[in-house]
């Protein structure tokens, strides 16, 4: 017997929707509607992604990877705010109801859930070619969210992390490497920069996370913000295994080449110092590449760009 919508949704994800009153959850899983408790004094944040099948992921990626990724990239739109994640609903579209997929994917959901202290309030299950959207909410001390629109001419431009190990891991992914290979680590299992971004909230004027591309996404603060970015070539954190490829791929694969949800972000020269000190006590690289002008759009001084990040539906980003 094929499983009902409600044995699934009560086998594989009441597990990771914990009614508890210290997650604000009045109701959660079960009724027409979740109801939820916003601290008081706080803002609520809400950000949905939808990955579909062959265009977010390569098809052959494993369900415990697709499950972790779904909601990975979701959890970075909160951590590049500032946010404290509180609830998710998860709309899920499945061809078919394959317990092993499930329950594959419902552990890698869960586990980054359950790390994240996020909690799953309700959602959609329906049948057709496999995606999943997951819509996440947080919170953050009134009036104190991170955005893309506070850079100011004088402030560094900063990223964490290895921007381009990712491309790197799925270009390895496509010519055959398996995903469990620590050679694909970096794309298959995004780190949300979840502490990075709260320690961030008082310390940088805007931030963003890398999906699109490095460029791309400091062109975004810089459109929102209303002036230019100048990103420095060799302040650029390039990994060994980027370095070893030649100056010109590397470049493209660290400027362009998106799905790092790295932290991108501009603070005053002032801040620096408890910038560098958040980021070796929570033991993730970040560095200076670059810093925020007068004018419009980012450029890197001795590259590019063919196309400035993926866009869905052609044109070029204005970066
Ligand atoms: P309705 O018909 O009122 O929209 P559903 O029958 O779709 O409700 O869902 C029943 C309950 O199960 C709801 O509380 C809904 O939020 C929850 N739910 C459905 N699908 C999922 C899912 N994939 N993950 C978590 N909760 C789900
Ligand atoms: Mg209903």
């Amino acid at each position: 017997m094929p499983l009902s919508e409600f044995q699934l949704i009560a086998r594989y994800f009441e597990s990771l929707a914990p009614a508890s009153p210290e997650h604000g959850v009045v109701l959660g899983i079960g009724d027409d509607a979740a109801i939820l408790q916003l601290p008081p004094g706080e803002d609520l944040l809400v950000s949905i992604d939808t990955l579909v099948s062959g265009v977010h992921f390569p098809p052959t990626l494993s369900p415990r990877a697709i499950g972790h990724r779904a909601l990975a990239v979701n959890l970075s739109d909160l951590a590049a705010m500032g946010a404290r994640p509180l609830w998710f609903t998860l709309a899920l579209t499945l061809p078919d109801a394959n317990e092993a997929w499930l329950a594959a994917f419902a552990e890698g959901l869960g586990t980054l859930a359950r790390s994240s202290g996020i909690a799953l309030v309700g959602g959609d299950t329906t049948r057709g070619p496999l995606s999943i959207t997951i819509q996440v909410h947080g919170a953050v001390a009134r009036g104190t969210a991170l955005r893309r629109d506070g850079a100011r001419p004088g402030d560094d431009l900063w990223v964490t992390g290895r921007p381009g190990l990712s491309a790197l891991g799925l270009r390895r992914l496509q010519a055959g490497v398996p995903d469990e290979d620590p050679a694909c680590a970096v794309f298959v299992w995004p780190e949300p920069r979840l502490a990075f971004g709260r320690a961030l909230v008082g310390l940088a004027t805007a931030a963003i996370d890398v999906s699109d591309g490095l460029l791309a996404d400091a062109g975004h603060i810089a459109e929102r913000s209303g002036c230019a970015i100048e990103i420095e070539a060799t302040r650029l954190p390039l990994a060994e295994g980027l370095a070893a490829l030649g100056r010109e791929d590397a470049l493209a694969l660290c400027l362009a080449g998106g799905d790092d949800y790295e932290l991108c972000f501009t603070a005053p020269p002032s801040a620096a110092p408890s910038v560098d000190a958040a980021a070796a006590r929570l033991g993730l690289p970040c560095r200076r590449i670059g810093r925020v002008t007068e004018g419009h759009g980012a450029r890197c001084a001795g590259y590019s760009p063919p196309t400035t990040g993926f866009q869905h539906f052609g044109g070029s980003t204005d970066a």
